[in-house]
């Protein structure tokens, strides 16, 4: 047992409490999601053995590795990192139930046929770079509209809302405009009325601005240090790989 991640997980879901009653909303509304990267499997089991059972990794090789050690702790894998098209065999293996980066339409249509291979279906989100930092994935929020259309017309992909990784900057209102902008591209997009396609979904926060995300709308937050402590690679081994090389 790992005493301080119990500890954690009660501290983070006091400030759920806490976001969700400034901002009028029934803490039933958000979803705890843990960001498990570079966390081991008995770690990883302290938090599931809390009820916290939806986790996601950022990396197809720390899913693969951390498969069999967890596959007896019945659990939710999401998987929230950027997705190479020949790894998406080792997702639908490791029985990733939701891919929620999901960011361009070359990657829909990779996953649509190995879907169909399988008969199988995802659950997906559509990833929005809201931030316009260019180290962080997503599609513009301009084509945001357009590549739901065109996934929308992959029968075997289930679009369930959008995703976004905030701004990083200590500077509030500005964390918080991209967790509006992506709000109002719910909005817009639930507007057209695209069949097949649901909307219900924000996944946006983080540790650090996870409250403002909560203010803003936030139907899921995805915490990874508040509960499992500082990581030791930076976030920038994640997120400021080339795209060509990932
Ligand atoms: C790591 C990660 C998180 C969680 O970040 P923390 O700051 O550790 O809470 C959320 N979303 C994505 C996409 C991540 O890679």
């Amino acid at each position: 047992m790992y005493s301080s991640i119990l500890e954690n997980l009660k501290a983070v879901q006091e400030r759920i409490h806490a976001a969700c009653t400034k901002s009028g909303r029934s803490t039933d509304e958000v979803k705890l999601l843990l960001a498990t990267k570079t966390v081991s499997p008995d770690r990883i089991k302290t938090a599931l053995s809390a009820g916290h059972t939806l986790i996601a990794e950022n990396k197809v090789q720390e899913l693969k590795d951390k498969y069999e050690a967890l596959h007896s702790v019945p659990h939710v894998n999401h998987f929230i990192g950027h997705l190479q098209t020949n790894k998406i065999k080792d997702l639908l293996a490791c029985e990733v139930s939701c891919l929620q980066s999901l960011d361009r339409f070359a990657l829909a249509e990779k996953l649509q046929q190995k879907l169909e291979a399988a008969n199988r279906s995802m659950d997906v989100l559509i990833q929005v770079n809201t931030s316009g930092e260019s180290s962080k994935f997503g599609i513009e929020p301009d084509e945001t509209i357009t590549l739901v259309r065109q996934v929308a017309a992959l029968e075997r992909l289930k679009i369930r809302g959008l995703m976004t990784i905030g701004l990083f900057s200590s500077d509030t209102e500005k964390v918080r405009e991209c967790f509006r902008m992506l709000k109002s591209l719910q909005e817009q997009v639930r507007a057209a009325n695209i069949p097949g396609v649901q909307m219900q979904e924000l996944s946006m926060g983080m540790s650090g601005d996870f409250e403002t995300a909560i203010e803003e709308g936030a139907t899921m937050i995805r915490v990874g240090t508040a509960v499992f402590g500082q990581r030791q690679y930076p976030d920038s081994y994640y997120w400021n790989e080339n795209r060509e090389n990932v």
